[in-house]
Formats: C-alpha cells, structure tokens, sequence
C-alpha cells in the first residue's frame, strides 16, 4: 500500500481520491475515460453533422409536444448552465415550462437571475418550495450520517418534482443542464445515492427524527412508471452543441442580464459551504480539481491555470465564521453540534443500505445506465 501523494500529469485529479489508478505515462483513470469518451458520439461529430443530430432532436420534441401546452421541462437554478439551457431551448423554438426547486437556500442573486433571465425569454417558472422543518431534518440526518453525500436531499428533490410535473402534464421531455464536457469526472465516493430512495429513506429513519411526508421522492416503482411506461426522456443537450463554459457564460451575461457568481454553485450558500469548507475539512477533497480536470479533458482550460486556481482560498476567515454561524443558526444547532459532526468517523454510500447492495438491483442499474449512457438519443436507431 503506497499511501505518497501523488498527482495525475494531465489533469489535477490526485491521491485525495483514494480510489485513482495511474498508468506508465503517469495519467490517471479520470481523463484517460473522458478522453476515451470525448471521442465517441456525439462528441466526435463534426459541427454539421451536430448541427443534423440536433434538429432531428428538436423536431421530435416538437412533434411529440403537439397541442400539449409545454413540449419540455428545464429544470432551473440560476447557474450559468441551467440559465444556457433556458436560452437555447427558447432559441430552438421549444416551449418549456421552467421548474425550480427552492430548498431554502438560494441566495438572493440566484433568485433574481432566475426571475430576470427567464421574464426575458418569456418562459413560464413552476417553482416548488420545500417544506423546510422536513427538509432541514433530512439534511441534518446527512450531516449526522457522516457522509460526503450532503447535496442528495435537494438533488433528489429536483429530478421528483420535475418528473412528477412532466407525469402530470404528460411532457416527455426533461432537458437538463447536466454537460459531459464540464462535469464528466466525479469519483464515486465523492458523491453518490442521488437517485437512491432506499439509501435516503434508511438516513433519514437512522438519524432524524421526523417522518418525510411531504419530501418529493422517487422510488424504484416512480423511475419504471416515468421512464419505462410514460417514457419521459431525460436529454442532457448540451452535449448536443458545442458547449462551452465561458462561451456561454457569456452569452447569459450579455443577451440576458445574468450576473456571475464568486466560485461555482455559488447560487446557494449551503453548497458553497459544502463544496468550500466540509468536503475539504472533513473528507480532505475539494470538488474542484474533478469540475477543473474535466475542463482540462475538453480543452477549456489549461492544467496550469487550474492549479493556479486550486491554490485560491474560497472564504476569508471572517467569512468562514459568518458563514458557519448562518448555516448552523439555520439548520438549529449550535456550533458545538456542528463541531461534533465534523469530527465523526467518515463515511460514503457504500457503508448504508442501498440500491446498490442488492445484486439483482446493481444488475438492473447497470442495463439501465449502459440503455442510458453510450446510446444517448439517436433517433435513428
Ligand atoms: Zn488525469
């Protein structure tokens, strides 16, 4: 067991991993799979024949959404990304409803970039508001858990509820603003169990101390109903244009008024503070080096500017204590409590129950994943 730091040579993805596995020339399994991947479809497609892929995409969207109200759902949450997507669907000529899930966090800009970038496109915002005790305990029995797995309460709540209101509108479309190009690398023990009702259901009865009645969830029955039998289709298309951070940062900034953020996810407190301090502090990682090498596997960015900004500090001090304060004032505990979580024993997903420790469910995960990640959408097929 060699336990020496070590670093890959071609992105900045390195041993706070302990997972990583390097070859001879010193790459490491994160970029020499994204590489790999980056020259499969619909990567490897040159701009026209993109172009043809999309259109068709476009089309059957909008022949499926015919007399419907809406034809897609976007999901929303005032980030550079999800605010691109509302743009370009609207540019495609799609008519989307936009749905946001507000877990009481959101800081005020992000709130105000959603409502000004999506009154400019002229789409329509459905926005859920989470009942806060029953989410403030959920995220508490996260914290409790010990687990690096802080953001699942809100982003199982996201894909609930956006599946929920294409079932009830009959849409068969949800695009998302998930890109491979810039977050195609995440070590599975950094984050997991998103998608795991069983993994959520077990935290939350081991460690709070209420019961989730109003929590929008998906269990196994919700994902074959929607996916299987009304086949809403989750289309990551970004992956369809030449998608590119800064491009289309720009583009948000200028066409629609959208106001940048300090760091990444910096629309919500609670996940800067995750991302920022207890992924660091606690599981010594920090989630940027995986958004950074995925950048540098797509050549947006450069591994020397990368480790230029790795060596950032996020929060001055003074910050760091008005941020801790806020967050345990808001979550009700006191920064001893807080102090005591910290200190816990780490642990990941694969030390609860899950769908993942049943063998007949990992086979059925891994069927679905390969339908889901190498096809994407060829229309043609
Ligand atoms: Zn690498």
């Amino acid at each position: 067991m060699n336990n020496e730091y070590r670093i890959c040579k071609r992105c900045v993805m390195d041993t706070t991993d302990e997972n990583i596995t390097f070859d001879e020339n010193g790459y490491c399994n994160h970029c020499t799979k994204v590489l790999k991947n980056l020259n499969s479809y619909p990567f490897n497609l040159n701009d026209q024949e993109k172009e043809t892929e999309l259109k068709k995409l476009v089309d059957k969207i909008k022949a499926d959404g015919k007399g419907k109200k809406y034809d897609c759902i976007i999901g929303v949450s005032g980030g550079a990304d999800s605010t691109y997507v509302a743009y370009l669907v609207k540019k495609l000529g799609l008519r989307p409803l936009a749905v946001h899930v507000d877990n009481g966090w959101n800081s005020d800009l992000s709130v105000k970039n959603i409502e000004n970038t999506l009154n400019k496109l002229g789409i329509e915002l459905y926005t859920h508001v989470l009942d806060w005790d029953e989410f403030r305990d959920l995220q508490l029995s996260y914290i409790k858990s010990s687990t690096p797995d802080l953001e699942v309460p809100t982003d199982h709540a996201i894909y609930a509820v956006m599946f929920k209101i294409a079932s009830k509108n009959n849409i068969k479309y949800i695009l998302s603003g998930y890109n491979y190009k810039t977050e195609s690398i995440l070590p599975p023990t950094w984050s997991n169990g998103g998608h795991d009702w069983k993994y959520i259901s077990y935290i939350q009865k081991t460690f709070g101390t209420r019961k989730l009645k109003n929590y929008p969830h998906r269990s196994l029955i919700d994902i074959g109903i929607q996916e299987f039998i009304l086949k809403i289709k989750r289309i990551n298309i970004l992956d369809y244009v030449d998608y590119n951070k800064k491009d289309a940062t720009e583009i948000v900034s200028t066409e629609l008024g959208w106001k940048p953020y300090p760091v990444k996810h910096g629309e919500s407190v609670y996940t800067k503070f995750i991302q920022s301090y207890i992924l660091p502090v606690k599981f010594g990682y920090d989630k940027r080096k995986s958004y950074m090498s995925a950048l540098i596997c797509s050549g947006q960015l450069t591994r020397d500017e990368a480790l230029e900004e790795l060596k950032k500090d996020i929060y001055t001090p003074q910050e760091l204590n008005e941020t801790i304060e806020y967050v345990c004032d808001k979550l009700e505990i006191t920064k001893d409590d807080f102090e005591k979580y910290m200190k816990l024993p780490n642990k990941t997903y694969f030390d609860y129950p899950s769908y993942d420790t049943n063998p007949i469910l990992v086979k059925m995960k891994k069927v679905y994943h390969n339908l889901n990640n190498t096809k994407y959408f060829r229309l043609d097929e």
